[in-house]
């Protein structure tokens, strides 16, 4: 599957790169012709030095912060991402200041919740909301249902993918957007050109990651 790997590099940091690989990929509610790999950027500790400092631009003299708020498994960034927003340095708005890096988990309804200790690091706090590939929407979506109901304040919504940024109603922050990754397309499952074209599933995305479809 990998030789058809396309590597987008991010133009101002070409050490961070998306890989598309064109198949036929199947979530839980769409169907895509391409499996886009970030986990590189959250698992390499080199790799997500080098996102969180280009995640941090926007806020690192201009934002107060004191909590990050972790999805899909980018709390090694976050880290990194808190690192760079309190560097000593004249310009830095969080000199002096702590700030924590959370991560929700799921109550037995599958709804985001957050353990009751890092409740307080949320109520009436700062809040970064960090995500990894924001695609169709649904954990950008109950992140910030879950923040809102426990009164946390949405500083900056970031992201290392933003496929679709003209359907979201929030700023974000990425570092790639859909414009950037050619010939990509999700679809409804009823609606999926590549089923109708009988080509089998190649793999299920779970997550940010894939696992083939023995099938
Ligand atoms: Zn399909």
């Amino acid at each position: 599957m990998n030789e058809d790997m396309i590597t987008i590099p991010l133009e101002r940091n070409p050490s961070i790169s998306v890989n598309m690989i064109p198949g036929h990929y199947a979530t839980s509610n769409s169907h895509r012709t391409h499996y886009l790999a970030v986990n590189h950027l959250k698992s390499s500790a080199l790799l997500a030095r080098e996102v969180a400092r280009e995640l941090a631009l926007p806020y690192v003299s201009s934002t107060f912060v004191d909590t990050i708020v972790c999805m899909d498994e980018t709390e090694v960034i976050g880290a990194y991402l808190a690192e760079e927003l309190l560097k000593p340095g004249l310009s830095v708005k969080n000199r002096g200041r702590d700030i924590n890096v959370v991560t929700p988990i799921l109550n037995i309804n599958k709804k985001l919740t957050f353990q009751t200790d890092t409740m307080k690091l949320i109520n009436d706090r700062e809040i970064i909301l960090l995500l990894s590939t924001i695609t169709g929407g649904s954990t950008l979506a109950a992140a910030l249902e879950a923040l809102t109901y426990y009164h946390g304040n949405i500083v900056g919504i970031s992201a290392l993918l933003n496929a679709y940024p003209d359907q979201q109603e929030h700023k974000i922050n990425s570092l790639f957007v859909g414009e950037n990754l050619p010939h990509y397309e999700l679809y409804r499952p009823a609606a999926c050109p590549l089923c109708k074209a009988g080509k089998k599933i190649d793999a299920i995305i779970v997550r940010d990651g894939y696992m083939e479809a023995n099938y």
